[in-house]
């Protein structure tokens, strides 16, 4: 039922001093002129969850060229740009009482902007203002019929693109402390229509890029001039003086020219095994930030827009204390004291070593093609053993094959390449394809170096298979905890509460979006309606990859009118928050 904007004012006006209850009337569709707001769900009382509001206005209407909303990944990208101009409206006009979200340094997709064959639309959510438990009427009035549809023309009306012009370059990053900074108004600048076309082009070639690097056989590129340190610890904004820009060592430069006739030179990470060395606090970690969160496209003066890295690329880690479900670690760890047998390794509180042996064995189940190591978060003991170590400990003492004699079997039997920050041994030398060394933050390829240095391992001597595991299965009632139907919450970026139980992902570094949490919980509540004893873990992440490319993140939600805000975790990061869940029961 659309009713004209008056009904809605009077009726708020009309509800002023009234019990905050009686605000459930407004539900319902209003007419803006050509913006409708759809207010789908009214809060009980002022503390309950936001009250979700959508604008939406039709194609015609918002006169948007059709040229750069078209293609999926298109929309997403000028999507990503609606979003941040909205974002920026909000805040320079201290709309409060609205929040669409926060837009960090990644373009993600996501359900605060959608752009589709009709139209535009924002979904908000909107805090109906109270003085204790009575309606504050007259400005709920404001907020409603003047503040919203304002927001709507200025997002979503081209020709008004300009007057709102935000910048999506400057825009205020994702703050990890969870604390707003405005975004950075640029002044005097009315070209946002051109912004949005830079914006939509630079996703375009971002893309190109990534599936040049599969193509080409790499694994990654940095681009030269990339900025890759951030402000600081909390900020994933670029340092901004006295940062050294990213030169490529001339032996692996590699140049692109991009269909769009962009042109890029930077290092290309060619597959296989590379490993980074260098000084303490030359710049290795800082690198293999960078690589990845270069499985995400980033905004324009990011300083990582041409960091690409293969899109399953996954960062593994130690993390002793999680929970281990049915895991083969087998390749890594055996003969355990206790007997335990590590082809179906379950353990409710792991070690080092072998969670950095789950973490990896469950990456490459969902298929990783490569694997990012720092030796700051490593396991010592699964990384390596030194020769004196092997000469003093038997090796059917030692339940631990390190990793650097699984690493090229990883390769050349799996495909699974690895980057590997390895500052304080030289015992990946005899492995590596390149050595790369950073000196003061500069990058030199010191391969030769270092082999001279050890009796290389040729690419072909593989060593023992590294087998292919059996599927894991998880029981039917696997995602059924007991408590509630609707099981799943995110809490923050780094928990999701799934029943009684908390999935601790703060050890999940890919994980950059507290919306990709809420994904990561949409997607459990799905998958546990796929889980029936049968079909496997990474088939049922495949059929939710299938239903995202299908229907977008408003598919996890179940399409309902208003989804929340909600983004696109990858297959990754949904399988690290199912591997953690302690209630996870896999059929034998
Ligand atoms: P490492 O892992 O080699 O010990 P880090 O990557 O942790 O070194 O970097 C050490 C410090 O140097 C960090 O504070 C980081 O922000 C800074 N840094 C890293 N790369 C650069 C760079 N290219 N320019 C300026 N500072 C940098
Ligand atoms: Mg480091």
């Amino acid at each position: 039922m659309n009713s004209p904007r008056s009904n809605l004012a009077s009726t708020l006006h009309n509800l002023d001093g009234r019990s905050y209850g009686n605000y459930k009337q407004i539900r319902g569709s209003y007419e803006f002129g050509p913006v409708t707001v759809f207010i789908d769900r009214v809060q009980v009382d002022p503390f309950a969850s936001p009250s979700k509001v959508r604008i939406r206005i039709n194609r015609a209407e918002a006169g948007f060229p059709t040229d750069i909303t078209t293609e999926r990944t298109d929309r997403v990208a000028a999507a990503d740009f609606l979003f941040r101009v909205g974002d920026s409206f909000l805040h320079r006009n201290d709309r409060r009482s609205i929040i669409l979200g926060r837009p960090g340094q990644e373009v993600l997709e996501r359900t605060n902007v959608l752009i589709d064959d009709e139209g535009f639309e924002a979904r908000l959510l909107v805090n109906l203002p109270a003085r204790g438990r009575r309606i504050l009427g007259h400005q709920a009035a404001d907020i409603l019929t003047r503040d919203v549809p304002e927001l709507a023309q200025a997002m979503f009306v081209y020709s008004d693109l300009a007057a709102a012009c935000p910048s999506a370059k400057n825009q205020s990053g994702k703050n990890q402390s969870g604390k707003n900074q405005p975004s950075q108004v640029q002044s005097g600048r009315n070209q946002s229509s051109d912004d949005l076309r830079e914006h939509v082009q630079l996703h375009r070639d971002q893309l190109e890029l990534q599936s040049h690097l599969g193509e080409e056989g790499l694994l990654a590129f940095i681009g030269n001039g990339a900025i890759l340190p951030r402000r600081s610890g909390d900020s994933d904004m670029p340092m901004d003086s006295n940062a050294v820009a990213f030169t490529s060592p001339s032996s692996l430069e590699h140049a692109f020219t991009l269909s769009s006739g962009r042109k890029l030179t930077g290092m290309a990470i060619p597959r296989g095994v590379t490993v980074i060395v260098g000084g303490g606090y030359h710049g290795k970690s800082t690198i293999l930030r960078a690589l990845e969160r270069g499985v995400y496209p980033h905004i324009a003066g990011d300083g990582r827009e041409w960091v690409i890295t293969e899109p399953s690329a996954t960062s593994i880690r130690a993390e002793d204390g999680r929970a281990v479900t049915g895991d083969d670690i087998s390749p890594f760890i055996n003969n355990l004291p206790s007997g335990t047998d590590t082809r179906a390794f379950t353990t409710t509180n792991a070690s080092g070593s072998t969670s950095q042996a789950a973490n990896l064995v469950e990456a490459v189940e969902v298929g990783a093609r490569s694997l990012l190591i720092d030796e700051d978060t490593s396991a010592t003991n699964f990384m390596i053993r030194d020769d004196r170590m092997r000469a003093l400990i038997p090796a059917d003492r030692e339940p631990i094959t390190p990793f650097v004699d699984r690493i090229r079997p990883l390769f050349s039997h799996r495909g699974v390449s690895t980057v590997l920050v390895a500052g304080g041994s030289s015992a990946f030398f005899e492995v590596a394809d390149h050595v790369i060394a950073l000196d003061a933050y500069v990058p030199h390829e010191v391969t030769e170096k270092a082999h001279e240095l050890v009796e290389v391992k040729s690419a072909d001597d593989a060593g023992e298979a590294f087998a292919t595991p059996r599927p894991r299965i998880p029981t039917a009632k696997a995602l059924h905890p007991s408590s509630k139907t609707k099981s799943a919450k995110a809490k923050g970026l780094g928990q999701v509460q799934f029943g009684k139980a908390f999935i601790d992902l703060t050890a999940v570094s890919q994980l950059v979006d507290p919306q990709q949490t809420t994904g990561i919980a949409e997607a459990l509540e799905y998958m546990a309606e796929i889980f029936d004893g049968q079909i496997s873990l990474t088939e049922a992440l495949a059929e939710v990859e299938d239903m995202l490319d299908a229907q977008g993140v408003d598919g996890l939600t179940g399409n309902r009118d208003h989804p929340g805000h909600v983004a696109r975790p990858r297959a990754q990061e949904i399988a690290a928050a199912l591997n953690r869940f302690r209630g996870l029961r896999l059929v034998d």
